[in-house]
C-alpha cells in the first residue's frame, strides 16, 4: 500500500459558480480525488484554509506549502498539490528550489474546467498526478497537466482556455499519459544532496518588470529609483537586450549600488540570455546586472527570492545564482571564468 498526501489549495479544479463568477469551494473534492487513486494507494486529503484563487497567492503561500510538505515528508510516499493554474508555475518553481533533496515525488496539478463540469480536465489531471506521485524514483517537483508531466522549475502556462495549458520551453515532457503511458525516466533528476528546507523570507521585495518600447522605459527607471527593492527581474528582449536609455541604465546602476540584485531574463518563450551578444546587453553586464541564462521568469523570481533569503556573502550569492539547483537552466559556472 502506498500513501499519498493530497493538499488542496484552491483553483478552478474545485470551483463553483457564484453571482460574481467562479469561487473556490470544498464540496466533494476529497471524494472525487479518492475515487481517482490507483489500486493499492491510500490518499490522505488536506484542504488549506482559506482556499484561494491562485491569482491571490503570495510568497507566503509558497512557504506554507513547502513547510507542510517538509513536515509530512517522512509519513507519505508521495505528494500531490492541487493548485490554481494562474500562478502554479511560480509555486512549482518555488517548491523545486525550497526543498532540495526531498527525495519523494511532489506533483502539482489543477484544471482549466471545474470537476463539476462535463468535459472537465480535472479527472485526467488528478489521476495522472496521483499515478506520478506513486513513482518513488521521481524525486523532483513536477506538474501533471494536459496528459503530460513537466519539470516544475521550468513550467509555464501558455494557454488560458485550452486544456494543454502548460509546457516547459526547451524541455520535453518527463512523462506522457496519452495515447499511451510513457515514463521518460532517463530525463528525471537524481537527488544528490541530503534533504533540507531552505530558509525563506516571504517579505523580501523581489519584483519583475517587462521591457516594452515607449513609456515603459521611463516608468521602469522611475520605479527603480523610488522603490528600495531587494531583487529585480528584468524581462528583456531576445538574448537579453533593453533599450540603451541612459536614465534606465543610471537608475539600475544606482539600485545595484544600493544593494538591489538585478537579473536579466528573456521575455521570449524559448529565450536564453547572452549579455555579450549585443552592445545593449553588455551595457547591463557592465553595471552589474546578472544573466538569468535560460531561466523562465517564474523560476528567476522565485530563485532570486530564495537566494536573497539566505545568509550568503555577495560571492556566495553569485555562485548560487549561476549554479544548478533543480534543472532550471541556470547560467552555469562558466560565467565566472
Ligand atoms: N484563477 C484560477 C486560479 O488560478 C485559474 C485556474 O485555476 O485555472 O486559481
Amino acid at each position: 500500500m502506498r500513501r499519498i498526501a493530497v493538499f488542496y489549495t484552491g483553483g478552478t479544479l474545485g470551483m463553483r459558480a457564484s453571482s460574481n463568477g467562479l469561487v473556490p469551494a470544498l464540496d466533494g473534492i476529497a471524494e472525487r480525488v479518492a475515487r481517482l487513486a490507483p489500486p493499492n494507494v491510500e490518499c490522505a486529503f488536506e484542504a488549506f484554509s482559506p482556499l484561494i484563487d491562485s491569482a491571490a497567492a503570495t510568497p507566503a503561500h509558497w512557504e506554507r506549502i513547502a513547510c507542510r510538505l517538509a513536515a509530512l515528508r517522512d509519513e507519505f510516499d508521495g505528494f500531490v498539490v492541487l493548485h490554481g493554474t494562474d500562478t502554479l508555475a511560480w509555486t512549482a518553481a518555488a517548491l523545486s528550489f525550497l526543498l532540495p533533496g526531498f527525495g519523494k515525488p511532489i506533483v502539482l496539478t489543477g484544471a482549466q474546467k471545474p470537476f463539476s463540469i462535463v468535459g472537465s480536465d480535472a479527472p485526467d489531471n488528478v489521476a495522472d498526478a496521483l499515478a506520478a506521485a506513486c513513482f518513488m524514483h521521481l524525486t523532483e517537483v513536477t506538474v501533471a497537466f494536459g496528459r503530460r508531466l513537466w519539470r516544475g522549475c521550468r513550467v509555464r502556462k501558455h494557454e488560458s482556455l485550452a486544456l494543454d495549458a502548460f509546457a516547459t520551453p526547451g524541455l520535453t515532457p518527463l512523462a506522457e499519459f496519452d495515447p499511451e503511458v510513457l515514463w521518460h525516466a532517463a530525463l528525471w533528476r537524481v537527488d544528490t544532496v541530503p534533504f533540507s528546507l531552505r530558509p525563506f523570507n516571504p517579505n523580501l521585495r523581489v519584483a519583475m518588470m517587462m521591457m516594452s518600447p515607449g513609456a515603459t522605459v521611463a516608468c521602469l527607471a522611475d520605479m527603480v529609483e523610488r522603490n528600495k527593492l531587494d531583487g529585480l527581474v528584468l524581462l528583456s528582449y531576445g538574448s537579453g537586450n533593453t533599450p540603451d536609455d541612459p536614465r534606465l541604465l543610471a537608475a539600475l546602476a544606482r539600485a545595484i549600488e544600493r544593494g538591489t540584485v538585478v537579473v536579466n531574463v528573456s521575455q521570449v518563450w524559448n529565450g536564453a540570455v547572452d549579455m555579450n551578444a549585443y552592445a545593449t546587453g553588455s551595457a547591463l553586464a557592465a553595471i552589474g546586472v546578472w544573466s538569468g541564462g535560460e531561466l523562465t521568469p517564474e523560476a528567476a523570481q522565485t530563485k532570486l527570492q530564495i537566494l536573497l533569503s539566505a545568509d550568503y556573502t555577495p560571492e556566495q550569492r553569485r555562485v548560487h545564482w549561476i549554479s544548478d539547483w533543480a534543472g532550471e537552466g541556470a547560467p552555469g559556472l562558466a560565467l565566472l571564468n
